[in-house]
């Protein structure tokens, strides 16, 4: 392993915020700020970057096993790291679908053989996703799952649902809810309203969120179970979950980089990378929203990272697939949206994507002190890159970005102790 030394970067040491510092990676993979080599390492110069424990992503489409042909490990891995991400939750919506131990045990070889970042898989809460019967939850515990979900197909039978999350607690399982009820979003392409009505489309009203995320409240009060509630979109279900963790509720919840960044009105030109599920929903929505990023009130924030293939997206808006590729572009269009544009500080947010979910799983949180092992990213924020599909790492280059220009990008990782990225000679 080389040694580098990185001179003149804005280190983050929470909660303080940013502090010039020069520091080194050694041989051994770890940090010193006191120890720096005088000689036999790589020198850099990372004046206006800031370094940045490495991002956790709660919320990842892996696709694989089973639909490679959106995403694969080898690409999913590279736009992690180039991203600045090295940790990623897997969603069990894989085919066959993650609800069994062998599919688990699988992802977490699969992921390792890489060795750029880790994928910590979710496993599903009922067989197949099907809502009926529920996946040996305890078997993928043993394996290695640290949470389950139905993402995507959230759970309708309410009894199931509390069954569901009084066995995954049982084991200590991290549960996820995609709050969505299916017989009112049925049909539905974009959020209900003006926009969906110019368009001729069905809308999916916002009511489909804010009736399942009430429902779980009740079930996490009544169980006394923890519930995370994944991508919330709108301004009501937020306002739900704060009051209910007022009320002493443990319920959590995050917030994806496109939901914090457009709103519905994106969709009028009928680009089908802005179809995403949950929809983007109004400016108030997404104004609500960015708010409670600034007030310190969001508990993690999470991509919801969905590659489709090409193919898929170049259908009509209304047989296109659902999501948005995420992983490339996340810290880099948050730094715009929420830092350039709202001028919320770097060091206000850039925790919700590392040590906020760490922490909500119960993980080692990632620090950049004395001796620890190098697990960091540098952001260098003047930077200027264009989003185009050479430049995205994901096989999925679904993302409403491309063509964009974006300031501030990511140009190193370090995954224990080594770099990862930018890729080649180490
Ligand atoms: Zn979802």
């Amino acid at each position: 392993m080389k040694r580098y030394i990185f001179r003149n970067g804005m280190v983050l040491d929470a909660p303080k915020g940013f502090a010039k510092k020069d520091f080194a990676v050694l041989d051994n993979g770890k940090i010193t700020f006191k120890n720096i080599p005088d000689r036999g390492a790589i020198e850099i110069d990372i004046s206006g970057s800031y370094v940045i424990p490495s991002l956790f992503d709660l919320h990842t489409h892996i696709r694989c096993p089973g639909q490679e042909y959106k995403e694969d490990f080898e690409h999913v891995t590279r736009a992690a790291v180039a991203g600045g991400f090295t940790e990623l939750c897997s969603m069990p919506n894989t085919k066959p679908v993650a609800d069994n131990e062998a599919i688990i045990d699988y992802i977490i070889l699969e992921g390792e053989r890489y060795g750029r970042c880790r994928i910590h898989p979710f496993g599903s809460l009922t067989v197949g996703l099907q809502g009926e019967k529920l996946a040996r939850m305890g078997l993928m515990k043993n394996k290695g799952a640290v949470g389950v979900t139905d993402d995507g197909m959230c759970i309708q039978d309410t009894s199931l649902m509390m069954k569901a999350m009084e066995y995954a607690h049982t084991f200590g399982l991290f549960i996820m809810d995609h709050a969505e009820d299916n017989y009112l979003k049925k049909g539905g392409f974009l959020n209900e309203g003006l926009v969906a009505d110019k368009l001729g489309l069905k809308g999916i009203p916002e009511i489909s969120e804010t009736i399942i995320i009430k429902r779980d409240i009740e079930i996490s009060r009544y169980l006394n179970i923890p519930v995370h509630i994944t991508h919330v979109s709108s301004k009501r279900g937020a306002e739900l979950i704060m009051n209910a963790k007022k009320e002493g509720v443990k319920i959590t919840f995050d917030i994806t980089p496109h939901h914090l960044s457009f709103n519905e009105e994106a969709c009028l030109g009928f680009n089908t990378n802005f179809k995403i599920n949950p929809p983007l929903r109004t400016e108030k929505d997404r104004k609500f929203l960015i708010g409670l990023v600034r007030e310190g009130k969001v508990d993690c924030l999470a991509t919801d990272h969905a590659p489709h293939a090409k193919f898929e997206k170049e259908y009509p808006f209304d047989g296109a697939p659902f999501g948005v590729s995420n992983l490339d572009t996340a810290l880099s269009l948050l730094y715009e949206t929420l830092t350039i544009k709202e001028k919320i500080p770097f060091e206000k947010w850039v925790g919700l994507f590392g040590n906020a979910p760490r922490k909500l799983l119960k993980m080692q949180e990632k620090a950049l002190k004395e001796n620890a092992v190098a697990n960091f990213a540098v952001f260098d924020k003047n930077l200027e890159w264009k989003v185009t599909e050479k430049t995205l790492y994901s096989k999925g280059k679904n993302t409403p970005l491309l063509g964009r220009k974006l300031k501030g990008k990511v140009s190193f990782t370090f995954y224990e102790g080594a770099r990862v990225y930018p890729f080649g000679e180490k």
